[in-house]
């Protein structure tokens, strides 16, 4: 679940069918060691999740558990999970029983000890995104340490991760996306793609109460739809952050506001 140093990255090209052991249950003497001092990206979907669970808004969610921090090379801003301001910097969700929002707990957490990215391959004209895996050994960690066999597959599986992937790749994608021209975007765009991706309650009364309906043209089964559910909300997010950063059409603007 942290985001591993490179020290602790295994390097070796795995695939869904590559072999490992590992195992972890309340018995191992590290148990809960990984849930302190670490630095874990929340996806849209992730916080989706975790405010759901919380029964809080998503601007309560990332007010107090998270902090902003804007990607080096695309200026993109992320949302990190904040630990606790104690001697271990402890995640907020971490007890001596586990985590107390294990059945929701964000993707990173599910993977681990597998990291997971996605990168662009091929050309300009023609690139493709090859998601990737890799082993994170710490030194920690001692479920490498007990018997039981893994396929990466077969981990994902009982992770339950698929669904996460499938929620987040979009939103992965975008970030691939950077300005051919090295431009660092705007403080209001900044603004604006943090909202549409991260903070869905805030994002929904942006499109209820702001001119958004009007401008540009919503199915009406989505209008329905993105008034109670988060999930459709947050794809309609991902169409509006690609709209700010000119990456595609993906919304239509009505006929009488397009320029003759
Ligand atoms: S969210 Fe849960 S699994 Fe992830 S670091 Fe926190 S306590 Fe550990
Ligand atoms: S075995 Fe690894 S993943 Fe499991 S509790 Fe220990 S450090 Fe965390």
């Amino acid at each position: 679940m942290p985001l591993p140093s490179m020290k602790d990255v295994e390097p070796r090209e795995l695939t869904l069918e590559t072999e490992f052991k590992f195992r972890c249950h309340k018995g191992v003497k590290c148990f809960t060691k990984c849930c302190r001092s670490i630095s874990i990206l929340l996806t849209p979907y992730d916080i989706v999740r975790m405010k759901k669970r919380l029964g809080i808004s998503s601007e309560e969610f990332l007010d107090k558990y998270t902090y902003m921090e804007f990607d080096e090379k695309s200026s993109h801003p992320l949302v990190r999970l904040k630990m606790l301001d104690d001697n271990e910097k402890k995640c907020p969700f971490v007890t001596p029983e586990g985590c107390t929002i294990y059945t929701d707990r964000p993707a990173n957490c599910r993977y681990y000890p597998v990291g997971q990215g996605i990168m662009r391959k091929g050309t300009n004209d023609e690139p493709v995104n090859v998601e990737f895996y890799f082993f994170i050994k710490e030194p920690h960690c001692l479920g490498y340490q007990e018997d039981a066999d893994w396929t990466i597959k077969s981990w994902k599986d009982d992770q339950e991760v698929s669904l996460y992937d499938d929620m987040n790749r979009e939103w992965k994608e975008i970030q691939l996306r950077r300005d051919p021209f090295g431009k660092n975007l705007d403080s209001n765009k900044q603004a604006q793609i943090y909202t549409a991706s991260f903070d869905m309650d805030r994002f929904r009364r942006f499109v209820f109460e702001s001119r958004f309906l009007d401008i540009f043209d919503i199915d009406k089964e989505e209008i329905e739809r993105i008034k109670t559910d988060d999930v459709a909300l947050m794809k309609l997010g991902f169409r509006y952050v690609k709209y700010l950063l000119m990456l595609e059409e993906t919304l239509k603007v009505k006929e009488k506001y397009k320029k003759k």
